[in-house]
């Protein structure tokens, strides 16, 4: 085959795109990745993650088939219920106001777990996420929000895995290069893509490419075109270099756009947080304890009920909701009932945070108006019922007479000293997208596949709107990766 000549080219290498790479190779495609960021800054912003997938399980023993390494004292130690596909899809659909495309949502919670399998066999590994996604009640961990495994190493042990298991299977990784520009013959069928390297501009030919370069989470312009004023201004979670370039790409060769443009996963992110993610502290700089504190703006008014649901049904729309607020700011605010359930990420050294044993010196402290606090304290405490506090389940702590109200977990916030964090909105990965058929190909504003373009990812639109069940991005990424791969070898090698 004659150099820069692929039968399928994979535009970005994060969890989608060496997803869609491996299953590319083991089709019998030769295959190139191309990637944006230099070698030192790959992995997108999977590298940032927490390694989380949600997928369906029947119980324990299908968990055994992800968790290779599953000890029996594990098992014995563990309560992980069951997650059938029904309970995955009704997740979806509940958190997403019921918008979500049913064709692929099924194809998410029915490819879930042979996919985790498929992984595994690749030599990706995952431990049960105990220290983030369970409760110890009596002798048992359990689990509170049907997510039960991270990789290895987080995030980064993810990436590592992949690139390693994607290396192994013969994958051709070229860094610093950027696709730029699509081409087709006159059949509307792809024939290629230019990319810009440091040297210039460059030709590559490929009869199938997959789109797998994130959203456009990055690109300040972008965002505020589509979702909205002061989106801008948001802090950007992961990698710098998810710039909607593959939106840019596909609708400029007539792609149909699909989902919801105007929404975005956005969550709570230390105030004092840089522009970017870093690749140190990666997801640390989420604070995600917040069931059980109350949240209040700078004006000390609760704007939220933060416990309307478990954090993983919650979180990642109430950045957009702090966005809102003046200042772009929220505090979290705990007393000592609580602070021993905050999460590894309220112990960094990298944190805004405040400590007082009153409530009017912590407002002083962060810069919280001090009549607004005591009075939101006040009228909080007096609405708290008393009930049983259990944060393994949506328990009766509830309040009554307040709004919003705080529908779980409510207990009076009296016992000093009191913690007070700052976030404002961390934005991680945006909605909108492309429109795919089941076998992860594009499909044109007239609905009609387009030949030899396939797509991944956060690029896909169409699967979560306003929310999404925390767990289900590299889900998603590597049940339509694989499927796109798939599919692109299939037609770059059908004839
Ligand atoms: C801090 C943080 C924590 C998260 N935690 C979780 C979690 O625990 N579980 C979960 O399910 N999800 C999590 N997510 C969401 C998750 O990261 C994404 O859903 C998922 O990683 C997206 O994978 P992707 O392959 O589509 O995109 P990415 O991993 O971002 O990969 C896209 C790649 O494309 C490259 N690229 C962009 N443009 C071009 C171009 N023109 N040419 C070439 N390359 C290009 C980029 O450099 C990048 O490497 C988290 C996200 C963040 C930021």
């Amino acid at each position: 085959m004659a150099e820069n000549t692929y039968d399928v080219v994979v535009v970005g290498a994060g969890n989608a795109g060496l997803a869609a790479a491996m299953a590319a190779r083991a089709g019998g495609a030769r295959v190139l990745v191309l990637e944006k960021a230099p070698l030192e800054l790959r992995g997108g912003n999977s590298y940032f993650t927490g390694g989380l997938f949600r997928f369906a399980f029947t119980g324990i023993d299908d968990v055994g088939t992800v968790v290779l390494d599953l000890t029996d004292s594990e098992r014995a130690m563990v309560d992980v219920g069951s997650y059938p596909t029904s309970a995955y899809y009704a997740d979806v659909m509940r958190v997403t106001e019921g918008l979500s495309d049913p064709m692929l949502v099924e194809t998410l919670v029915q490819d879930s777990l042979p996919t985790m399998q498929w992984l595994a066999g690749k030599g990706v590994r995952w431990v049960l996420a105990m220290g983030r996604q369970s409760f110890k009640v009596g002798d048992k961990f359990k689990f509170f929000g049907n997510l039960i495994v991270e990789a290895v190493g987080g995030g980064v042990g993810l990436s590592d895995m992949e690139f390693a298991a994607a290396e192994r299977a013969g994958v051709e990784v070229r860094y610093g290069v950027k696709a730029e520009r699509l081409q087709t013959d006159r059949r509307g069928a792809i024939t290629g893509l230019t990319v810009r390297t440091e040297e210039g501009h460059e030709e590559i030919t490929s009869r199938s490419v997959v789109l797998a370069c994130g959203g456009f989470e990055a690109n300040a312009e972008m965002r505020t075109r589509y979702l909205g004023p002061d989106w801008e201004l948001a802090k950007v979670r992961g990698t710098q270099f998810n710039t909607g370039d593959g939106h840019r790409m596909a609708l400029e060769i007539g792609a149909q756009s699909f989902g919801h443009w105007s929404g975005a996963h956005a969550v709570a992110w230390d105030y004092g947080a840089p522009p970017y993610g870093d690749r140190k502290i990666t997801d640390l700089y989420q604070k995600h304890s917040y069931p059980y504190s109350i949240i209040v703006n700078v004006q000390g008014r609760r704007f939220v009920d933060e416990g309307a649901d478990y954090r993983n049904y919650t979180y990642a729309k109430y950045g957009r909701e702090i966005l809102k607020q003046p200042l772009r700011a929220a505090f979290q605010i705990f007393d000592q009932k609580t602070v021993h359930l905050q999460r590894d990420e309220y112990r960094i050294k990298e944190v805004t945070k405040a400590t007082a044993s009153t409530v009017e010196e912590l407002a002083e402290k962060l810069g919280i108006d001090r009549e607004g606090l005591v009075d939101t304290v006040r009228e909080y405490n007096a609405a708290c019922r008393p009930g049983a506090f259990n944060p393994s389940i949506l328990d009766d702590c509830r309040t009554e007479g307040i709004t919003p109200p705080k529908s779980h977990w409510a207990l009076p916030i009296d016992t000093p000293p009191y913690e007070g964090y700052a976030v404002t909105c961390g934005i991680t990965f945006t909605f909108g997208g492309l429109h795919i058929d089941r076998r992860g190909q594009a499909l044109d504003t007239e609905e009609r596949p387009i030949p030899g373009l396939y797509a991944a990812g956060e690029i896909v639109g169409g699967l979560f709107y306003y929310n999404y069940p925390g767990g289900s991005g590299l889900m998603a990424g590597a049940v339509f990766g694989r499927l796109a791969g798939r599919g692109a070898a299939e037609e770059a090698l059908g004839g």
